[in-house]
């Protein structure tokens, strides 16, 4: 399991998501696209997740 908040990454945004990785990674990047106009790779959130998971 792995979540990402955006407001952790400086965003005035509520958006939180949680489940399997690989969809957290899917689930993050489209929204960083579509509400923020941002696009980030698929390793660039995995760096995300493993910096929370303290890895
Ligand atoms: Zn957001």
């Amino acid at each position: 399991m792995a979540n990402l908040t955006c407001k952790d990454y400086g965003f005035e945004c509520g958006y939180v998501t949680e489940g399997e990785e690989g969809d957290v990674v899917d689930s993050f990047r489209d929204h960083m696209e579509t509400e923020h106009g941002i696009e980030y790779s698929r390793e660039a959130i995995l760096q995300f997740i493993m910096r929370k998971q303290g890895l």
